[in-house]
């Protein structure tokens, strides 16, 4: 029997899973491996909660991150339903909350991120809504079957999906946000700009620059009051203002966190026995000055799997372009990039046809770019970012250029 006291990965859901897989199927690890989680589910993926799944077009079998068999066939331990209450890092230990302790000699940490709250006055009322999991997705597509005046608190990407989801159940929907436009701290106001005339054509009220005073209401939610002094009906709020990283574990446990698990540029935290990854992480990431947290479905993957790596002593470089992708009425939006300086804006083509691409530039140099309804896509626009070189803006505006022609060529071995 083995003497290895094994893997613990605090958080079943996608980071946690795919570390668990590529351990036993990259890296051949046959020690044991525990995945602890404090829902009830077996690992499963977040994006279609605000997408298809509260659509009811996505089945609940269609979430798993890994097939149900794959912890059977792989010998993995599931502790579903019990949260870790405290780690012992120095003694390699474990405790959950029903006073389970299992010993580790490493352990992962994949606990995520939950909503941030609001606070206003009125915010506990009966039909103020948070969504993060399976069954806050659940329990909101119930409500916006049910709803007829929705307001949505936030123009961020997950505002912007509840807005069409809203719209899709049929509903009068508002979207506020104190912001000039939807996300408009990652796409500035022009292209931001032009997201707002989505949902305006789509029938949303937006009301941009204004903020929540107060929800009104005796027992359940029956209106909004904006700073600005308007009354906004509603008898569902839904609130998408950003999400807080469950860091609690790690900071009792005393590593280093601060708006995330500190992180060096292979996942390793403060303490040798741990390492995080996903949501919670905040990583030095190679392409950026200060580390990163993102919290982006590719980037928790790819933490899931380089976090394997770590463990068994094979750090992987983790280098990629952040990507995250989003649904709104039927189209699909691809964001690359994380700049925090840009200097020019290209777009290429019609904002309203397929193909629509946006690059941001910095000093000539493509550090973004979001395309709409152009499969296959994301690949070459993460190539031209990735590496980094300065394009030309008339070809990268021009349709006509495909995207593979504006990547810079390797040099010819002759020349
Ligand atoms: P999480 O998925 O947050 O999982 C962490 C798990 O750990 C949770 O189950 C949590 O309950 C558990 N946990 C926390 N503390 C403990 C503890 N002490 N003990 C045990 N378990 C614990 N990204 C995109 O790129 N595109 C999208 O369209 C998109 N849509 C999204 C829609 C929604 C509604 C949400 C919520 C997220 C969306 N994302 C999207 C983001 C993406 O889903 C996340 O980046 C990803 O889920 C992060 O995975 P993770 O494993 O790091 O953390």
């Amino acid at each position: 029997m083995s003497a290895d006291p094994g893997i613990v990965i605090i958080g079943a859901s996608l980071a946690g899973a795919k570390a668990a897989q590529a351990l036993r199927l990259d890296h051949c690890y046959d020690g044991p491996i525990t995945l602890v989680g404090d829902e009830p589910h077996l690992p499963y993926q977040r994006p279609a909660l605000s997408k298809g799944y509260l659509l009811d077009t996505t089945g609940p079998g269609d979430l798993d991150v890994l097939k149900p068999r794959f912890y059977v066939d792989q010998d993995v331990t599931l502790a579903l339903g019990v949260p870790a209450a405290a780690l012992d890092l120095d003694a390699r230990r474990a405790r959950l909350a029903d006073g389970t302790e299992l010993p580790f000699a490493r352990v992962l940490i994949a606990t995520g991120a939950r909503p941030r709250r609001l606070q206003v006055p009125g915010a506990d009322l009966d039909g103020v809504r948070y969504l993060r999991n399976r069954d806050d997705s659940e329990h909101l597509a119930a409500a916006l079957r049910a709803a007829g005046d929705v307001v949505v608190i936030g123009a961020g990407w997950l505002g912007c999906e509840l807005a069409a989801a809203s719209r899709t159940f049929g509903n009068h929907t508002t979207v506020i946000d104190p912001l000039p436009t939807p996300l408009y701290p990652v796409l500035g106001d022009q292209v931001g700009g032009l997201i707002a005339r989505r949902h305006h054509d789509h029938g949303v009220n937006l009301l941009l620059g204004d903020g929540v005073e107060a929800i009104l209401g005796t027992r359940s939610v029956e209106a909004v009051q904006t700073i600005t002094g308007r009354t906004i009906p509603a008898d569902l709020v839904i609130v998408g203002v950003g999400a807080t990283p469950n860091t609690e574990l790690a900071q009792a446990a005393g590593l280093n966190v601060d708006g995330g698990i500190l992180t060096d540029g292979h996942l390793r935290t403060s303490h040798p026995a741990a390492v995080a990854a996903g949501d919670v992480a905040r990583h030095q990431h190679p392409r950026y000055l200060n580390p990163v947290r993102i919290e982006h479905w590719d980037n928790a993957a790819i933490h899931g799997t380089a976090a394997a790596a770590t463990m068994v002593g094979k750090p992987p470089a983790i280098d990629h372009v952040p990507y995250f992708f989003s649904t709104q009425y039927g189209s699909t939006l691809e964001y690359l990039g994380l700049p925090t300086t840009w200097d020019r804006i290209i777009t290429r083509g019609e904002h309203t046809a397929h193909g629509f691409t946006v690059f941001w530039l910095d000093r000539s140099i493509p550090v973004a770019a979001l395309t709409i309804d152009n499969p296959g896509a994301a690949d070459h626009l993460r190539t031209l970012i990735s590496t980094a070189y300065p394009a030309d803006p008339r070809r990268l505006a021009d349709p006509g250029t495909p995207l593979p022609d504006l990547l810079p060529k390797a040099p010819s071995r002759t020349s």
